[in-house]
């Protein structure tokens, strides 16, 4: 039997590709799609009218797993909802503050939840990499993390860029927190050492790039990943979604859905 799917925020980039890709699933069948209370059905719909609500409760009493490619301001009321029906939740929106993170956490002591800052199979084989090539980099080795995505994207640096710099921190056994570098401009010193480095750039229809960059004196390693499409996160999260149907209450990664913890 099919994993009936509620899709939370249809008409966004996002949920507009999941709805399609779900639609040639085998695994997954499109049991509900939810809009903001400012939006309506688009016409002509990509699928039936009646699947969309603007009621999280009423696309969850119909779905197994819900995956969710909202706003940060949404995810507490939909990690409420999630634990109250029992259903499972794939979350792909970034850019959580921390109380809206700790909602996430509460309520995945009642159900699974799989959530990531970037569900393409690349970018989490990327993560993993990155852990080893700081694991195997030299003590002075300088480490930065470069970002580019489209002109819509509203936080920085990105969810990814950010997972980035937490591999590189695991890898050197150091606190992402106390040894990042957001931004700079101005006079700011020569560099920190030990310190992780973030840029970001915006522009365009960039789906979404990441380099980390591993730089010591006569040597530089560049790992990069770009996105082309949507398609790659979309791909992912269903994924996630048929994996999680079968899992007990806990917060999950991607990581555990393509099985490179060690
Ligand atoms: P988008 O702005 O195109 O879509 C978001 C949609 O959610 C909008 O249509 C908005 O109206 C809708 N929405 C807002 N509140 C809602 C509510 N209460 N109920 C239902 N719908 C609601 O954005 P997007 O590019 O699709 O990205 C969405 C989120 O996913 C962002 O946080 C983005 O950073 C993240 N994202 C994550 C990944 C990943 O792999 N984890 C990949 C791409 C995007």
């Amino acid at each position: 039997m099919s994993v009936r799917i509620a899709i939370a925020g249809g008409n966004g980039r996002m949920g507009r590709t999941l709805i399609d890709l779900i639609q040639g699933n085998e695994e997954l069948s499109l049991a509900a799609v939810t809009l903001a209370q400012n939006e309506n059905v688009p016409e002509p719909a990509p699928v039936s009218a009646e699947l969309y609500t603007h009621e999280i409760d009423v696309a969850l009493s119909e779905a197994d797993v819900l995956i969710d490619f909202t706003t940060p301001a949404t995810i507490v009321v939909h990690a409420q909802a999630c634990a109250r029906a029992g259903v499972k939740w794939v979350v792909g929106t970034t850019g959580l503050d921390a109380s809206e993170q700790a909602a996430v956490t509460a309520a995945a002591g009642e159900v699974a939840i799989c959530q990531a800052a970037n569900f393409s199979t690349g970018v989490n084989l990327m993560l993993r990499l990155v852990e080893l090539a700081t694991r195997a980099s030299e003590g002075e080795t300088d480490l930065e993390v470069i970002e580019a995505h489209h002109r819509h994207k509203v936080d920085a640096p990105s969810g990814t860029a950010l997972a980035i710099g937490k591999a590189m921190a695991i890898g050197r056994d150091i606190d992402l927190d106390e040894h990042a570098v957001m931004s700079r401009e101005g006079i700011t010193g020569a560099r920190v050492d030990g310190s992780i480095g973030f840029s970001t750039i915006r522009g365009g229809d960039i789906v979404g790039d990441h380099t980390a960059m591993f730089v010591s004196d006569g040597e530089r390693l560049e790992i990069t990943h770009r996105a082309g499409t949507r398609l790659a996160f979309a791909r992912g999260a269903c994924r996630a979604a048929a994996w999680l149907s079968e899992k007990p209450a806990g917060l999950y990664d991607m990581q555990d859905v393509l099985q490179l913890r060690d």
